[in-house]
């Protein structure tokens, strides 16, 4: 059994909770991110749910506690907790709340290229209406011989142009020697689709504050998914935001199969923001608006697009590259589907 306390449970009411679930004999483990979580193995103790303190009891076997907690404690007792802990949906990421309610739209090219194309791209970008700019500097390619990324040179060319215009950075990482680096340069640091099983990188990202951009694995079940949201939960960053980027099937008309229906799973079944890349799955840049417009009918908190002013002459993934004056249509058709929807 797992239980888990409000954020404003005292030391106190956590030690009565596990005294009584310790009453059975049993070892009880304590996680203490987002907030204190105890697991009672395969015990299950009675009346734990009414006692001081506590926010919700999981059934046994929930394998992503701390993913799934705060939906089980909005629906449990929000009136426990203070405003701005209650378990909404929402990561603050500058002034922007992802998943509050507006479109959070990050767009720019796949890799850094150099300094003057990277500022064009970014008051491109910016003027399309997008939040933030993506752009990587550590590039995870499938061939050893294609370009790698800029590395920390591209980061630092990333958020100058992103600063010039008012905009968010998004970058990837590939390993955890990374992560002091791009932290120095990025606000929301992606983990790409080939790391989502890199469990030893996912801890790491768990002990830093910056919010991390959880890239569906390539053929990764939502399951598999969540359980690695639940690694950097658990260890100490609660702030993740899940990113559909299209899975593999027998299909080979896309890149990969856009799986719209994690949509309203991960709705049901997790807390955290949910955003859709169109790119990765489109693979080809004339499908890109339509994935776009899907996404946002479907529920989708945010976007993830590759866009470039110039796509035909990016380094990478050009095939799949949208222009900035296409993005901006697809940020106007967004804006009138959320209206239409509301
Ligand atoms: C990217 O965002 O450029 C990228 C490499 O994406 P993915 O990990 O989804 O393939
Ligand atoms: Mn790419």
């Amino acid at each position: 059994m797992i239980v888990v306390m409000t954020p404003l449970a005292s030391e106190g009411q956590v030690a009565t909770v596990v005294e009584r679930l310790a009453e059975g004999g049993t070892t009880v483990l304590r996680l203490d991110a987002p907030r204190v979580t105890l697991s009672a193995g395969g015990v299950t103790v009675r009346g734990v749910q009414d006692m001081p303190g506590v926010a919700a009891v999981l059934p046994d076997g929930t394998a992503t506690p701390l993913v799934d907690a705060a939906a089980a404690f909005r629906a449990g007792r929000p009136d426990e907790s203070p405003a701005g802990e209650r378990g909404e949906r929402g990561i603050q990421v500058g002034e922007h709340v992802i998943g509050a309610g507006s479109l959070f739209c990050a767009a720019g090219p796949c890799s850094v290229e150099d300094a003057e194309t990277m500022d064009r791209v970014a008051a491109a970008v910016a003027a399309a209406g997008a939040v933030a700019l993506r752009a990587g500097a550590y590039k995870p390619r499938s061939s050893p011989y294609s370009f790698q990324g800029m590395g920390e040179e591209g980061l630092a060319i990333a958020r100058a142009a992103a600063d010039a215009h008012g905009l968010l950075l998004v970058s990837e990482v590939l390993d955890a020697t990374q992560i002091p680096i791009a932290a120095r340069y990025v606000d929301v640091l992606q983990v790409g689709s080939r790391n989502m099983f890199n469990t030893v990188l996912l801890r790491e990202l768990g002990r830093s504050w910056r919010p991390i951009l959880l890239k569906r694995g390539l053929a990764a079940t939502i399951d598999e998914w969540l359980s690695a949201a639940e690694y950097v939960v658990s260890a100490g960053n609660p702030r993740v935001i899940l990113c559909e980027r299209g899975i593999r099937t027998f299909e080979t008309a896309t890149r990969n199969t856009l799986d719209l229906g994690a949509i309203p799973v991960l709705r049901e079944r997790s807390r955290l923001p949910v955003l859709v890349d169109p790119s990765h799955a489109a693979g080809r840049r004339a499908y890109v608006p339509s994935l776009a417009a899907a996404a946002v009918a479907a529920g989708a908190d945010g976007l993830l697009i590759e866009a470039h002013v110039a796509p035909d002459r990016a380094i990478s993934d050009a095939a799949q590259t949208i222009t900035t004056d296409t993005l901006h249509a697809v940020l106007r058709r967004a804006a009138l589907l959320r209206r239409a929807l509301a």
